[in-house]
C-alpha cells in the first residue's frame, strides 16, 4: 500500500475472482463460464466492429438496449446495459444504499455484495441461510433495507419461485429489492415481468453465462424508468462508454441467435442432471441447483483436499474457505466430455481416500 492510498479504502478487502491460470490448459470448472464458444454471429459482428475502434461507442448503446428491452418485454427506458452485471450491481449499491438505507443479503451468496458495500461505505447485514442453505423468506419481509438476492443463489444454486420474491418486494415498498438473475437461464423463473407492478424492483442479468460472453463483459438491469434513470446518472458520472463497440456488436449477434443460446442452456441442464446423478452415486451430498454449477461435498474427502487433488490432475473447481462452505466445492457444468472426465477423476481420488 502506498502512503497515498485514501483512508477510505485502506481497510478494503477486494473481491477475489476465480483463478484464470495461464500456465497450462485446465478443464475449467471454476468460474461458471459457458463451455460453448460464443455465437458465430456474435464473433462476426464483433470483428466488424473492431474495424471502427478509432471511434467511441454509442454511450446509450441504443440499438442493443432496444433489442434487450424487446427480449424482456419492456421498453428501452426500463433497461440499462453495463460492463458485466457486476457494474450494475455496483451502481445499485451506489444509488440505493446509504446510512439511511443499509443493505441486506444472505450470509452465503455472491461474494461481491459485501465488497461493493464496503467500497461504497454502505452498512450491511448478512442474513444467515438455514442449515440446509436455503433463504428463509420471513427474514426478508418488511425489513426496510435495500435487499440483494441472487436467484438462483450462488454458490448454492438454490432458486426461489417468483411469487416468493414478489412477497419480499411487496413487503418492502420503500426499499429497493435487487434480484440478481445471473443464472436464471438454467432453470429459474425471472422476476422481470414484475417490474411493471413494483417501482422498487431491479432485476439484473448477464450475457456472461448462458450467452457465452464472459470475456466481453455485458450485463443489464431491468426496472421502472425512474430506477433506471438513477442508475444512468451514476453511469454518466463514472464511465459513459462502459459498453465497448465490440461488446455491443457481439451482444446484437448473440441476440440474433437465440436458438443457439437455448440449445446451450439445455445442454448445460442435461449435463447438470448427469453430473448430479453421478456425484450422488459416488456418495456426494448436493444442494438442488438450478444454475450452471453444482455445490457438492463428500464425507470422506475434505473440500479443500478435493479441490487440490483435482487441480493436480488438471481440473479446476472453486473452493471457498468460509467455515460454512469449506466442506463443499462449486463445480461449473462443462461439456459432456468434460463432466465425464471430471466424474472419472473424482472416482479415482475417492478410491484413494476411502481405501
Ligand atoms: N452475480 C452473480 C451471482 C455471479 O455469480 C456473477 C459472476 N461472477 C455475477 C453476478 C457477475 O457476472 P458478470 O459481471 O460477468 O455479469
Amino acid at each position: 500500500m502506498s502512503r497515498f492510498f485514501s483512508d477510505k479504502y485502506r481497510a478494503l478487502t477486494p473481491y477475489t475472482p476465480g483463478e484464470q491460470p495461464q500456465d497450462k490448459r485446465y478443464i475449467k470448472l471454476n468460474t461458471n463460464e459457458s463451455p460453448f464458444p460464443p455465437s458465430e454471429k456474435a464473433v462476426a459482428l464483433a470483428a466488424e466492429a473492431a474495424a471502427r475502434l478509432q471511434l467511441y461507442p454509442d454511450p446509450q448503446s441504443a440499438e442493443l438496449t432496444a433489442k434487450v428491452a424487446a427480449m424482456c418485454g419492456v421498453s428501452p427506458d426500463e433497461v440499462l446495459l453495463t460492463n458485466g452485471s457486476d457494474d450494475i450491481l455496483n451502481f445499485a449499491f451506489m444509488a440505493f444504499c446509504d446510512d439511511a438505507h443499509p443493505a441486506a443479503f444472505p450470509d452465503i451468496t455472491y461474494g461481491f455484495y459485501s465488497v461493493f458495500a464496503a467500497c461504497n461505505r454502505v452498512p450491511y447485514t448478512e442474513i444467515p441461510l438455514g442449515d440446509d442453505l436455503t433463504v428463509n423468506v420471513d427474514d426478508y419481509l418488511g425489513i426496510g433495507k435495500t435487499i440483494f438476492l441472487a436467484n438462483p443463489n450462488a454458490p448454492t444454486g438454490i432458486v426461489l419461485p417468483r411469487d416468493t420474491i414478489e412477497r419480499i418486494v411487496q413487503s418492502n415498498p420503500d426499499s429497493v429489492v435487487v434480484v440478481d438473475e445471473a443464472y436464471v437461464d438454467f432453470g429459474g423463473e425471472s422476476c422481470v415481468p414484475l417490474i411493471h407492478k413494483y417501482d422498487n424492483l431491479l432485476v439484473t442479468q448477464t450475457f456472461s453465462k448462458s450467452r457465452s460472453m464472459a470475456g466481453a463483459r455485458l450485463g443489464f438491469g431491468v426496472g421502472c424508468a425512474a430506477l433506471i434513470q438513477d442508475l444512468n446518472t451514476l453511469k454518466y458520472a463514472t464511465n459513459p462508454y462502459n459498453i465497448n463497440r465490440m461488446t455491443a456488436a457481439a451482444g446484437l449477434g448473440v441476440l440474433a441467435d437465440e436458438e443457439y443460446t437455448r440449445q446451450n442452456c439445455q445442454a448445460v441442464m442435461d449435463n447438470r442432471a448427469y453430473t448430479m446423478r453421478e456425484l450422488r452415486r459416488l456418495g456426494f451430498a448436493m444442494t438442488d441447483s438450478a444454475a450452471n454449477f453444482v455445490f457438492a461435498k463428500h464425507e470422506a474427502v475434505d473440500g479443500a483436499v478435493l479441490y487440490r487433488e483435482l487441480k493436480d490432475r488438471g481440473i479446476l473447481v472453486r473452493h471457498f474457505d468460509a467455515p460454512r462452505l469449506a466442506a463443499y466445492n462449486r463445480i461449473t457444468i462443462g461439456s459432456r466430455e468434460e463432466m465425464e472426465q471430471f466424474v472419472r477423476t473424482v472416482e479415482t481420488i475417492l478410491e484413494e481416500y476411502t481405501r
